[in-house]
């Protein structure tokens, strides 16, 4: 093989949002340097996007992996603006600010204001009364001491990481804690308030203990400086339509059906081999991808959970036991779609998560057609149910006619709707939402003592710093980044 292109090499792996948005910003790179580099995202499935995956179906805009992102990143923005799709840009509709839990045995609208809150039946007198003493109750600096105590910096100590449930409980009670916050995080981690480390999957939480000692005082601090909390977004014609325009940014080359197996250091000549699966070739599988090696100057792993972590292992097998110990349990979305008069009664919102306990397997479920407008042809109501995560993952596996049965028996002691659907769908994802357990951000202060030293060599995705598309993005781009300025000297 020639080795004189690679030195200008950048191999991405993984296709999804995170390695597009590496190819992205180290093409943005190159572009201000004046220079070129070649930058090549190797994709093992037959398209781009990984699990932002949008379909369409008899009018519908079906969305199995994430319907929307957080507007909290500028880099997703700059990105979107790179698109050209900034017009495509879609807010949810007013309605969506309503959200409701299903708790013993109806739904209850998450109010904002105290007294519709305290008659919403979430918590019981108790649990009120606790609740409103959270701006009371000590706060916690870094390091499990409480504040005024020296601080260790921003990492917690192992036993100090509180898993969330112990977070809230401590703050807010355990009511508000088994209540509210463990049905929320559900509804973004699929995942168990009592397995997962606050200040790894909301660390924004954390940061407002600190900071003000409270979260009421923080968010009472807040609304005085007139921040709002970042809104949710989504692209008119889908989540999608974002990958799949970076992959058509000039400069950025695709090879799809390209499963990359090993990724090997060559500390000789400073370069990596990248293997790949011997595949027949397909009219789509090109020149390139049908070779099984090639070689970079510089590698973005934008793979999922658990092929990340078997990428990894080329170049630092300490990084690769470290990701293996984080779980991505399975997960299954259902679509079901009815006559806008089987969900008369039911109020136009962004949907409901379903506390545990009552018997409900559905993790919770969003309204599609009350969130974003153009989701469905006028007149019907698009459900998008989820099922699951670390809470149930056997739930996952059940067959198709098993899930869509369970969804409209659910549905219809949840949220009253007695009819036939118009239409159904199954999505499953095997490895969906990484989970970060308590202790989660020691682990990442390992994997990237190991990683870092290794030139060339970047983890993004979503297994470190974040779950959600936008920090996804985020991270992505910083590799990319980092990459052209490497191949860029
Ligand atoms: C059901 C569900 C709902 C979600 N909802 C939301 C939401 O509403 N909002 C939100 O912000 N986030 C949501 N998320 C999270 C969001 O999907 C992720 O943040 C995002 O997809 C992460 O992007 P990524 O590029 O890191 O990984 P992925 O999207 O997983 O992409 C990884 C890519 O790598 C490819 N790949 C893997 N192994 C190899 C290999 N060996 N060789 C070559 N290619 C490989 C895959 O085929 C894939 O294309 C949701 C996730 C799920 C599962």
């Amino acid at each position: 093989m020639n080795e004189q292109p690679s030195a200008r090499r950048l191999v991405v792996v993984g296709g999804g949002p995170s390695g597009l948005a590496a190819a992205w910003k180290a093409s943005v790179e190159a572009e201000r340097a004046g220079r070129e580099i070649e930058i090549l995202v190797l994709e093992a499935d037959g398209e781009v996007g990984g699990k932002a995956r949008t379909g369409q179906a008899g009018g519908f805009l079906i969305e199995t992996g994430p319907q929307g992102f957080l507007d909290d990143q500028p880099v997703v923005r700059e990105m979107i603006a790179a698109c050209g799709l900034e017009s495509e840009v879609l807010a949810p509709e007013p309605a969506a600010n309503r959200r409701y839990i299903y708790r013993g045995g109806r739904l209850r609208e998450l109010q904002r204001s105290p007294l519709a809150f305290a008659k919403s039946g979430l918590l019981g007198p108790l649990g009120l009364a606790r609740l409103a003493m959270e701006p009371l109750v000590r706060a916690r600096s870094g390091d499990g001491r409480t504040a005024g105590s020296a601080s260790a910096g921003d990492l917690p100590a192992a036993d100090a990481d509180e898993s969330l449930y112990d977070f809230a409980a401590r703050r807010m009670g355990r009511q508000a804690a088994a209540r509210l916050i463990s049905p929320v995080v559900l509804g973004i981690f699929a995942g168990d308030a009592r397995k997962l480390s606050a200040a790894a999957a909301f660390p924004r939480l954390v940061a407002m203990e600190r900071a003000y000692g409270s979260l009421f005082k923080a968010m009472r601090a807040g609304r005085r400086r007139g921040v709002p909390p970042p809104g949710h977004r989504t692209l008119r014609r889908g989540i999608q339509a974002l990958p799949q325009a970076v992959a058509a940014l000039p400069g950025i080359d695709v090879r799809y059906h390209s499963r990359v197996t090993s990724i090997v250091r060559r500390t000789d000549t400073n370069r990596f081999t990248v293997h790949l699966a011997d595949q027949e070739s397909t009219p789509e599988a090109s020149q390139l991808s049908a070779r099984t090696e090639l070689s970079a100057a510089a590698v973005v792993v934008a793979a999922d959970l658990p092929s990340a972590a078997d990428l990894v292992d080329g170049v630092s097998a300490e990084a690769a036991a470290e990701l293996r110990q984080i779980e991505s349990p399975p997960m299954a979305v259902v679509h079901t779609a009815f006559d806008a008069a089987a969900a008369a009664h039911i109020e136009p919102a962004y949907g409901f998560l379903v506390a545990r306990g009552e018997g409900i397997r559905m993790l919770g479920c969003q309204y599609e057609t009350a969130t974003f407008r153009g989701r469905g042809p006028n007149g019907t109501f698009l459900a998008r149910s989820m099922f699951g995560g670390s809470v149930d993952p056997e739930a996952a596996d059940l067959g198709d006619a098993q899930l869509v049965d369970l969804t409209l028996r659910e549905l219809r002691r949840t949220a009253g709707i007695d009819a036939e659907p118009t239409y159904t769908s199954v999505a499953r994802w095997p490895h969906a939402i990484p989970q970060y357990a308590p202790g989660h951000p020691r682990r990442v202060a390992r994997v990237e003592a190991a990683l870092d030293p290794i030139d060339g060599f970047y983890l993004a995705g979503n297994a470190l710093h974040g779950v959600g598309l936008s920090r996804a993005i985020a991270v992505g781009a910083e590799c990319g980044e980092r990459a052209a300025r490497l191949l860029l000297p």
